[in-house]
């Protein structure tokens, strides 16, 4: 692309807050190498839009009443319940997903539980606009269509409303001013050019097994495709990735967090290689349990969405919840009673309101955790304090089609998924996603749109710059193919 101009005409379009900074508290981000374990729901390895650290989640078993009197506050019994099995803090997508899970899979159990959220809408970071003929995201832009996550779309009543990317849309990697399409499947391998010759022969050896040991200690993400597959694998695929995806400094990600699926093969078969024909030989031996026939069958690798944006799915969701969702309820403090019940005290449009439960699952970021946290554990309170969550901006910009290079488009439509800027290339933006080639709906005829990420782990700075935010912090520099 050339000549990109965030004109006047686009400004109309697009309202000053499709330029909005998210501060990134995005749980698919903060992994910081430790050898303490958080439980992490991981329906998917990566992408994962459910992804969350449950900081919290106990059952005790009583039933006993408990005499437990605040005069300062509300009491609320809720559906006729004095206390209840179960409550979520949070009402981002990881809570509505635990909550609609209770009252689909675990509905013979009839848990009385309800969802609590301090904003006065659903969804936390998930944030989808619509205006002007566009649909644009400030948070995340899509999912990767895990059966779990399908799952939860279908029984939230959207299997309608989904729409997948085209899996064969190219995937661009910007390597000495030039975008490189990322190879899409095995056969592409020996001829993509985004990686020299050897390149891809020191990243074949190195999967094949013929690389140093592993060492004893935990390694980053840097450290394992170093030494596995070598330093092009590394620059050219996996260091934008990171960057793009995760807003993550690979030096610091650890590989088994963020990349567990890879990670598990050299422990198992000795090498990438001989991991990955283990897990197709155990696989033929253990048929999977036989799929949900409701799911759809999303075709190759691709991404998800819903046709009016992500939103749709915690919007759904919370309206099939109805009166267990509590907007505008902000917990202030968790007390643990003597028979092993939680006392919960929220600010409220109507004041204190107290709850009492026999479980809590928190699902707000970790340094809201922690603090909450810290009367009833200092140790788990310390270790959630400590993870970093980068900020990253999501920048949406609208272009006539004809900004685009007549090269680039295909039908019209600026082709492919979109690119990705490894930090040595000199272009503040992490990556860019053409959202208008991507989903159907999300700009007018004629336009294109494009949501690029700055910021993350390697370029905090982009904090203080959020007033500053325009066209040009987004731009590609001098870069004559972008
Ligand atoms: C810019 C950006 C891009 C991303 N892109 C993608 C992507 O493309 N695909 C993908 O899969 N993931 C993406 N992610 C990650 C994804 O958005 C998160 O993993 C996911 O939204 C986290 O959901 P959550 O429910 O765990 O947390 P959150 O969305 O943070 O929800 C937590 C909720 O808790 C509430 N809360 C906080 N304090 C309290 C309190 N005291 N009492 C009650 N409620 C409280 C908050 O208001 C919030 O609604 C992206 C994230 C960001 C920021």
């Amino acid at each position: 692309m050339t000549g990109m101009m965030f004109s006047s005409t686009i400004a109309h379009c697009l309202p000053q807050s499709a330029m909005s900074l998210s501060y990134s508290r995005n749980n698919r981000i903060p992994i910081p190498i430790s050898s303490f374990s958080f439980r992490r729901r991981r329906g998917n390895s990566q992408n994962n839009a459910t992804n969350t650290i449950i900081c919290c989640s106990t059952v005790s078993t009583s039933n006993s009443a408990v005499n437990y009197q605040n005069t300062n506050t509300a009491t609320v019994g809720i559906d006729g319940a004095e206390v209840l099995d179960c409550v979520i803090v949070g009402g981002g997508i990881s809570g509505l997903g635990i909550a609609q899970a209770l009252s689909t899979k675990y509905s013979s159990r009839s848990p009385n539980f309800i969802v609590t959220e301090a904003k006065d809408r659903v969804g936390g970071n998930i944030t989808t606009v619509e205006a002007d003929g566009y649909i644009w995201e400030e948070g995340p832009n899509s999912f990767q269509p895990s059966d779990a996550v399908l799952t939860m779309a279908v029984d939230s009543g959207l299997k309608d409303e989904l729409v997948f990317g085209d899996p064969n849309a190219p995937r661009f990697v910007l390597w000495n001013g030039k975008l490189r399409p990322v190879p899409s499947k095995p056969t592409d391998l020996p001829f993509f050019d985004l990686m020299s010759f050897p390149g891809k022969i020191r990243a074949a050896l190195g999967a094949l097994g013929l690389r140093p040991s592993p060492p004893a200690h935990e390694e980053s993400v840097e450290d394992f495709v170093r030494r596995n597959l070598g330093d092009e694998v590394f620059e050219r695929l996996i260091e934008p990735f990171c960057s793009g995806v995760y807003a993550g400094d690979p030096s610091k990600l650890s590989m088994k967090a963020a990349f567990g699926k890879v990670w598990i093969l050299e422990q198992k078969g000795g090498s990438i290689i001989g991991g990955t024909l283990k897990t197709i030989q155990e696989r033929k031996n253990t048929p999977k349990p036989p799929r949900d026939p409701r799911l759809p069958n999303p075709k190759g690798q691709t991404v998800g969405s819903f046709r009016k944006g992500l939103t749709m799915l915690p919007t759904a969701i919370s309206e099939r919840l109805g009166s267990k969702v509590k907007l505008s309820w902000t917990l202030s403090s968790i007390v643990k009673l003597p028979n092993g019940e939680y006392n919960l005290t929220y600010e409220t449009p109507d004041g204190l309101v107290s709850v009492r439960t026999r479980s809590v699952v928190m699902t707000v970021p970790s340094h809201i955790a922690s603090s909450l946290l810290h009367p009833l554990s200092d140790v788990a309170a310390e270790s959630l304090a400590k993870f970093y969550y980068p900020p990253v901006a999501a920048v949406s910009l609208s272009y006539p089609n004809e900004a685009i290079r007549s090269e680039c488009l295909v039908d019209g439509k600026l082709q492919g998924f979109g690119q990705l800027h490894p930090r040595s290339q000199g272009v503040e933006t992490l990556g860019s996603i053409y959202s208008s080639s991507l989903f159907p709906g999300r700009a007018p005829p004629g336009r294109t749109l494009i949501l690029s990420y700055i910021g993350g782990s390697t370029n905090p700075s982009i904090l203080h710059k959020a007033s500053n935010l325009s066209e040009t912090t987004v731009s590609y520099g001098s870069n004559p193919e972008l």
